[in-house]
């Protein structure tokens, strides 16, 4: 194989098989179990991916797609070895057109890098996974983020992909225009669809001006549960708000140790909004809101958002050596409050170590437990935890995952949410990856 792979990329610095680059390439964050790709090559051309897929797909060598890593469902990890391909020197921005609000992308590119090129120019792009992950991992994901309650995820980004099919095919789909009703949607399918359809080489997706007026405000409030009726109070009356996320006692605790912050060490929503702030205020007051803040000044909403983004890595700080576990349910806004208040009482019961946050504007939250993935009781308690929370969402109209995707460690609850759609998602994977090379195990139960 790696002959093939270096008469393919003739650049022995391309192609690893080196310990520590396979160990990266086949463990992500998570508790799931690593397992090694055989190589790790780094295309840096379209043409590159083309000739290694097609190579992989006449040899029945699986071709696992890898971004940033970040992704937390077992998402990167080649269950079957085979090549990592880490597209993570085709990183060139190619294009930002303001007067279109659109960017021209390669896959490797990371959010930062995209905010940092079309900052220049007045525009951003709004989908914050608070990772610093790359453009097609968070397509390959439909990523959402602290932002998507105002603009939208991944989907409503992505206006035209390049894209190579297993058998090394290329295919473009999309146009630069903002909308098109031509034919199945195919850029919707590959968005979401983790590496198992294809491999994204471009991508086009939209921009937003950056906006003038922001006020970002921090209430505290006794419990979860009022900080998420507060959440909900907020958004049905139809504030303009562009963030809201909570915090519960737990995480702000982790956030002060890690940050050197001094928040109160109480449930917060951090609110975003370009609306009326006293509005929000008034709100979160009605529903026990103990303390009120707010804030414009650009530097001090940069240090709260950052606050915020650091969450994940501040409880795993807790517990050094730990994995993260963390579910990902999103259910309708009426429902949500009550979901945590069942989540955290699991928790409370569990006598596990973990914290709950929440993209509460979209009914979305995480409990994050901190496991030694070694112990295998309290992987089994998280685990049982994990099911419950989910079986909760599906009842109350919701989704077993909200943003974070089904790699291969949400599957079962893939085909508990959708089991009749289970044969189709079967045809599909089989149409486009008929041997099955891509990212095999992943997604299709
Ligand atoms: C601290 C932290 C916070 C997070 N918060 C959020 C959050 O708020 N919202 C959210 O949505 N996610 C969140 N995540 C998860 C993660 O950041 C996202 O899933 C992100 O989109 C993954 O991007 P990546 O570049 O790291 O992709 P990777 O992890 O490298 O890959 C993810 C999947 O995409 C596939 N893939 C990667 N590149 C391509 C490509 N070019 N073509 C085809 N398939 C490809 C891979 O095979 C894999 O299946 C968080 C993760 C961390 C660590």
């Amino acid at each position: 194989m790696r002959a093939e792979l270096l008469r393919i990329v003739p650049d022995e610095s391309r192609v690893s098989e080196v310990g520590s680059v396979l160990e990266q390439h086949g463990a992500d964050l998570s508790y799931h179990a690593p397992h090694l790709p055989d190589a790790v090559v780094y295309p840096v051309s379209t043409d590159e991916v083309r000739a290694i897929v097609a190579y992989a797909n006449e040899s029945r060598v699986p071709v696992v797609p890898f971004g940033a890593g970040t992704s937390l469902e077992g998402h990167v990890i080649p269950l079957r070895g085979g090549i990592s391909l880490d597209l993570t020197r085709m990183n060139r921005v190619l294009a930002v057109r303001p007067a279109d609000l659109t960017a021209t992308v390669q896959p490797g590119v990371t959010r930062s890098q995209l905010e940092a090129t079309a900052g220049p120019h007045g525009l951003w792009f709004p989908v914050d996974p608070g990772a610093d992950a790359t453009l097609g991992g968070m397509a390959a994901t439909n990523a959402s983020g602290t932002t998507t309650v105002r603009y939208g995820g991944m989907r409503a980004h992505v206006l035209a992909l390049e894209v190579v099919l297993a058998d090394g095919t290329v295919v473009r789909t999309g146009t630069r225009a903002v909308k098109t009703s031509a034919g199945y949607d195919l850029t919707g399918l590959f968005v979401g669809s983790e590496g198992t359809l294809g491999v994204i080489t471009e991508l086009t997706v939209r921009l937003r001006p950056i906006p003038d007026e922001v006020v970002v405000a921090r209430a505290s409030f006794p419990s979860v549960e009022s900080a998420c009726r507060a959440a909900a109070a907020i958004m049905g009356a139809g504030v303009l708000v562009t963030r809201c996320e909570l915090l519960d006692a737990v995480t702000i605790g982790a956030l002060n140790a890690y940050r050197g912050t001094s928040f109160p060490e109480s449930p917060y929503l951090f609110i975003e909004t370009s609306g009326d702030v006293e509005a929000v205020r008034e709100l979160a007051v009605d529903e026990g809101a103990t303390a009120f803040e707010s804030e414009t000044d650009p530097a001090a909403r940069t240090r709260m958002w950052d606050a915020r983004h650091n969450a994940l890595h501040a409880s795993l700080a807790l517990a050094p050596g730990a994995k993260a576990m963390t579910t990902d349910v999103a259910v309708p806004f009426s429902e949500l409050a009550a979901a945590m208040e069942h989540a955290r009482s699991l928790l409370d019961a569990s006598g596990l170590r973990g914290g709950i946050v929440g993209h509460v504007g979209d009914g979305n939250f995480h409990v994050a437990f901190l496991l030694d993935p070694s112990d295998g009781e309290s992987v089994a308690r998280a685990e049982a935890l994990n099911a419950a929370v989910v079986e909760d969402a599906l009842a109350r109209g919701g989704t077993c995952t909200g943003e974070h995707g089904i790699g291969h460690g949400k599957l079962a609850y893939l085909a508990g949410e959708h089991g009749d759609l289970v044969p189709l998602y079967r045809g599909i994977k089989e149409l486009f990856d008929p041997k099955g090379i891509l990212n095999p195990g992943k997604v299709v139960p």
